[in-house]
Formats: structure tokens, sequence, C-alpha cells
């Protein structure tokens, strides 16, 4: 059949944008963990410090991965730079060699849950079966707690809030979960760096070549720009304003 017959028909534009819908939707549900910056900015959540000194904390989610975690730990060490791992607690389970390399290299471990389940009734339930799993390997316990997708609610926060962990969330958003060339993903987080942010990339869930590549490059572009990384609990210290007491 000719594609134009099917693109200018009535029928078949509807029939494009129906199959354009399920792709978005597949993505969407694949990809949530960027999907919507704006959640980046909920009341309660920890997503940046405000501060005039030139600090980031880098964050990757998804691992430990038995592929792709190895390589941003080498490229973290070449490059002398501690960073945030917010990891599964089921992969932790199965890798926890790489967890202790990264703690034992002076990363810092944060809970993204167990499964990666994107329905927030189980994150709660996910987050407490991951902090076994980092009391079991790591003989400790994070204070940082990042849901899956980034997806929150007022019950979701309450819920973390009472198992004791700040949710962290994110406000420079790499997009290394589409996959766009590592010379994106650099630009992605070079172009929208502040002083206080923290930057989401991750080292498993997907193919993440593109994102070994781009954090040499990451951390060369900003280190030039005067920046230096600290990790999530380090960089709240770094606040310069006053939270209000209740
Ligand atoms: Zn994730």
């Amino acid at each position: 059949m000719d594609l134009r017959i099917i693109i200018f028909s009535r029928k078949g534009l509807r029939l494009s944008m129906m199959v354009l819908g399920l792709v978005l939707l597949g993505i969407g549900i694949r990809y949530t963990d960027l999907a919507f910056p704006a959640i980046t900015k909920h009341p309660g959540t920890y997503y940046l410090v405000h501060t005039e000194e030139k600090v980031m904390a880098l964050t990757f989610d998804d691992g430990p991965d038995p592929l792709y975690t190895g390589y941003i730990l080498d490229v973290l060490k070449e490059k002398n730079v501690k960073a945030t791992f917010f990891v599964l607690g089921e992969s932790a389970k199965n890798n926890p060699d790489l967890l202790l390399r990264a703690r034992q290299e002076g990363h810092e471990i944060g809970n993204h849950g167990y499964s990666h389940t994107y329905t927030p009734s189980k994150f709660v339930q996910e987050l407490i079966r991951t902090d076994e799993v980092l009391q079991e390997v790591l003989q400790e316990r994070t204070a940082f707690y990042r849901p899956p997708g980034g997806v929150i609610s007022n019950a979701v926060l309450a819920g973390v809030k009472e198992q004791g962990h700040i949710l962290t969330l994110w406000s420079i958003d790499s997009r290394d979960w589409v996959n766009p060339g590592p010379a994106q993903i650099v630009q992605n987080v070079v172009n929208n760096s502040f002083p206080g942010g923290i930057i989401l990339l991750h080292d498993g869930g997907e193919k993440r070549e593109q994102t070994i590549r781009a954090l040499g490059p990451i951390i060369d572009r900003l280190r030039e720009q005067g920046y230096r990384f600290v990790t999530v609990s380090e960089l709240r210290n770094f606040e310069s304003v006053k939270p209000v007491q209740k």
C-alpha cells in the first residue's frame, strides 16, 4: 500500500496517531524515570541545595549491574570522584561484590526500592526490603531513598519519611535513559548545571555504554567550569537557606 495514502487518508491518520500513541505509551512506561521534570520540585523532597559554591552530586540509578557498574566505578576512580548509587535491592542481592566495591571506593549508597516496580503502594514495602539487603551486605543503613521513576505522592512521601528516609530526586536530568548518544548526554548535563544540583544518570536497567562514555567528559567539562563533586549527604552541608522551623 502507498504510504501516502495511509498518512493522508483520515482513517490512515487516525491509525498513525494510534500507533504513535502506543509507541509513546510504551516509551512512557519503560522510561518513567524522567518523564516528569516538574515532580522534582515537589515540596518536601530533596532535589537540590541552595548554594553559591560550585558543588554538585552525581547520582546513578538502577544498579548494581554486572555489565556496567564496574566501568562506571573505573571512571569515577580514575577521576577521583565520589558519587551516589541508588541501588535496587534485587540487584544488590545478586551483585553484592559490586555493592561492596562501590562502598569501599568511597561512594554513597542510596535505596531505589527492590524490583523497580512503578506501583506506589508497594514503594515503602520495597524500601524496607532493600534496607535489609543493604544492612546485610554493608552493615549500614542509608538515609536516602529515590522512588522508581521519581514517582511521588503525598502518601509515598509520608511513608518514606516514616521509615526515616529523605525522599531524594534530581534537578539535572542527563536523559541517558533515551540513549541519545554520549555527546548529547554530556550536553544535557553540562548545559543545565548549576551550583547545588543533583545529576541523574543510570548504571543499570538498560544498555549503559553511552553513559559510561559520557561520564569522563561530563566530569572534565564541569571541572573546567570550577565544579567539584560530592555525595548527596555531603551536598546537604552546603545548604545556605535554613528550613523554616515548624
Ligand atoms: Zn530507576
